[in-house]
């Protein structure tokens, strides 16, 4: 295929606000930290750029407050060619956040505010209806009202955009939501929380697998870390193994797989070369540190898959 693929992302984003400090005080307590950053992230923000990085003309939709981390994420997702003209700020609640306190012994404390993200809404949405045709594929994450992100996967659906939904974090999901799913993409964690199937290596995944598509997805792809991804149709189950690498960093290697399988999607490719595609692309993402920064683009990509053994 020639033409660019274009992808819509509907989807939060959340800013990482990391404080590191020797120990973490009790109640009460003041203690003196060594040092404070904030890394733009979010599952919907994350993908975004995952997909911008490797070649698709990337939407992204959703909500931010009206407050300097808001103006941080336009220009990032600016700066990594995200069309940003259908994000909203909400004058009610802050940009999403998560306040990590990270200890000298690596334990971590974290508060998550979804702020903004749960201020999208079906008025919201309904603007949108004009922008679906204009994309071959729909991403959608859990961080936002799930009533949004199923009547969003059902506008997609009526209108004959593809629909992927990554179904993290973890939670049930709505039988009408299922029906209309085209991919679905969880990682082990969230495939047994939907089947009640512990997820442990292949053998559980494809039951899992089996289990998620009586429920209506047309395709399952269950990732499963370093071993790389199951994918299942009605017709086929099949196991696609990871890349070996050593690892920095997991933070967002199922955003930087789930990027990948949409852009190859859209593209048209076969599905077992995306899953290998989408292994790679995850694969490299944990050799790095970070979530945007760990993401890499297309021809890294590339000619990593040249050089690489599978696992
Ligand atoms: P999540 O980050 O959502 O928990 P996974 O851990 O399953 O998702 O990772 C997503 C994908 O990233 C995997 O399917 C695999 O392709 C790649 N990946 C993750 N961890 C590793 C690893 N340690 N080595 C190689 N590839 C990895």
């Amino acid at each position: 295929m020639t033409q660019q693929p274009r992808i819509l992302v509907i989807g939060s984003f959340m800013m990482d606000l990391v404080v590191r400090t020797p120990r973490a005080p009790q109640t009460g307590e003041t203690v003196i930290g060594t040092s404070f950053n904030r890394f733009p992230g979010g599952k919907g923000a994350n993908q975004a750029v995952a997909a911008s990085r490797l070649g698709a003309a990337v939407t992204m939709a959703g909500k931010l407050g009206e407050d300097v981390f808001g103006d941080q994420f336009l220009s990032v997702l600016q700066e990594e060619g995200v069309c940003t003209k259908h994000i909203l700020r909400d004058k009610t609640a802050s940009t999403g956040i998560g306040s990590i306190v990270l200890d000298d012994a690596g334990n971590n404390r974290i508060v998550v505010v979804p702020g903004a993200n749960m201020k999208y809404n079906l008025e919201d949405l309904a603007a949108l209806a004009d922008v679906f045709p204009a994309h071959d594929l729909l991403m959608l994450q859990l961080e936002m009202d799930v009533l949004v992100v199923q009547a969003a996967a059902q506008m997609a659906h009526r209108q004959g955009t593809k629909v992927v939904l990554n179904p993290a974090p973890a939670r049930e999901l709505p039988g009408e939501l299922l029906q209309v799913v085209d991919y679905l993409t969880p990682n082990e964690t969230e495939a047994e929380l939907l089947t009640g199937v512990p997820v442990t290596d292949v053998d559980s995944a494809r039951k899992a697998a089996a289990l998620l598509l009586e429920r209506g997805p047309k395709h399952v792809v269950i990732t499963l870390g370093q071993n790389g991804a199951l994918l299942a149709t009605h017709d086929l189950s099949l196991h696609v193994p990871g890349f070996a690498v050593d690892t920095v960093d997991t933070v967002a290697a199922g955003d930087a797989f789930n990027g990948a399988l949409a852009v190859q999607i859209a593209r048209d490719c076969p599905l077992e070369e995306a899953v290998h595609f989408a292994n790679a692309v995850g694969a490299l993402s944990v050799t790095r540190p970070g979530a945007i920064p760990s993401l890499p683009k297309r021809e890294e990509v590339e000619e990593f898959i040249r050089q690489a053994r599978t696992a």
